[in-house]
């Protein structure tokens, strides 16, 4: 399988040959901050099957210093991946130009998810934005 992704301005372009692991969706506090969401929905890949094809130079590292986190567009803002050991690790879900063949594996740290955050069955759900809003 290829997949390739993008950040939100488009400057920067991945290409990934091969599977994504472990598709799953991260509620813990520490996603939460670091990518401004709900979670953080994320996969991971095989470094060495993964490319910058565009605009590498545009990445920021966070944090610098080399430990786990996460690589970001400086331009939008986007993250894109995230890193362990200077390698990349695995990619947002959201930054992918595709989604066939992805099915999430798990929710995970539910545990430590905020009370609003919820994904039960009973929330009315809209194919796009309620009418009313
Ligand atoms: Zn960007
Ligand atoms: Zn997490």
């Amino acid at each position: 399988m290829i997949y390739t992704g993008e950040c939100f301005c488009g400057g920067v372009k991945y290409r990934i040959e091969g599977p994504l692991r472990r598709p799953r969706i991260c509620h813990c506090s520490r996603c939460r901050k670091a990518f401004s969401a709900q979670g953080n929905a994320y996969a991971e890949v095989d470094p060495d099957r993964f490319s910058w094809t565009q605009g590498e130079h545009l990445l920021v590292s966070y944090p610098a210093d080399g430990t786990p986190g996460k690589r970001f567009c400086r331009v939008c803002g986007s993250t894109l991946c995230g890193v362990v050991g200077g390698r990349v690790h695995g990619v947002t879900l959201g930054t992918l130009d595709q989604d066939q063949g992805i099915t999430l594996e798990a929710h995970i740290f539910m545990g430590s998810k905020p009370a609003w955050d919820d994904i039960g069955e009973d929330t009315p759900r809209f194919e796009e934005y309620p009418p009313n809003w």
